[in-house]
């Protein structure tokens, strides 16, 4: 509860960003408080203690926290990037966005058959991202028994599309 008035007060809703109607939850101020940044992974790390073989993190916000949760926890972080930003070898996975599709990639190799793999990512919006990188980790062998989050975006029932892969999901702030 102290933590989640924390975030409340700090992080920055930006109104028509990227576009008209859109708002924009900006996270960046939580790393102009490096006390408040601890205690947003020490609230992470102890969701996935003892639950978790590997860390996913999602570009490129995922990665701010998801590297620090590995580290916390011991375990490997590993990359899910936009399409082409990693060498080979690696798998993709497509997805569909409002207008369009995009791809995620994955280093292949990095995760080991039948790991359990946390994914993060910094929000939840439609789910469609997250999913993707799911399906992802479930291409190479692993099994996806977490999600977490700093934000979920209620109205946009991200969740819904996570409960076919049967995993606890954090939101810190929902
Ligand atoms: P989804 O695929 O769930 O619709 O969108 C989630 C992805 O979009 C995440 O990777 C997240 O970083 C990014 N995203 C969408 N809206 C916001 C926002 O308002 N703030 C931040 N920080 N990221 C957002």
């Amino acid at each position: 509860p102290e933590l989640i008035k924390k975030l409340e007060s700090t992080i920055e809703n930006i109104p028509d960003f990227p576009k008209p109607g859109i708002q924009f939850k900006d996270i960046t101020p939580i790393f102009l408080n490096p006390k408040l940044y601890e205690e947003v992974i020490e609230d992470l790390a102890n969701f996935s203690r003892g639950k978790i073989d590997a860390v996913c993190g999602i570009e490129s916000r995922g990665y701010l926290f998801g590297i620090a949760i590995a580290v916390a926890l011991e375990v490997p972080f590993i990359l899910i990037r936009k399409k082409g930003k990693l060498p080979p070898p690696f798998v993709g996975q497509k997805y569909d966005l409002e207008y369009g599709s995009a791809e995620i990639e994955m280093r292949t190799g990095q995760l080991q058959p039948g790991e359990r793999v946390l994914i993060h990512d910094d929000l939840l919006a439609t789910g469609g991202t997250t999913e993707a990188a799911a399906k992802l980790v479930e291409k190479q062998g692993g099994k996806v028994t977490q999600f977490s989050f700093l934000i979920g975006l209620k109205d946009l029932c991200g969740t819904d599309r996570l409960k076919q892969f049967d995993a606890e999901i954090h939101q810190i702030l929902e």
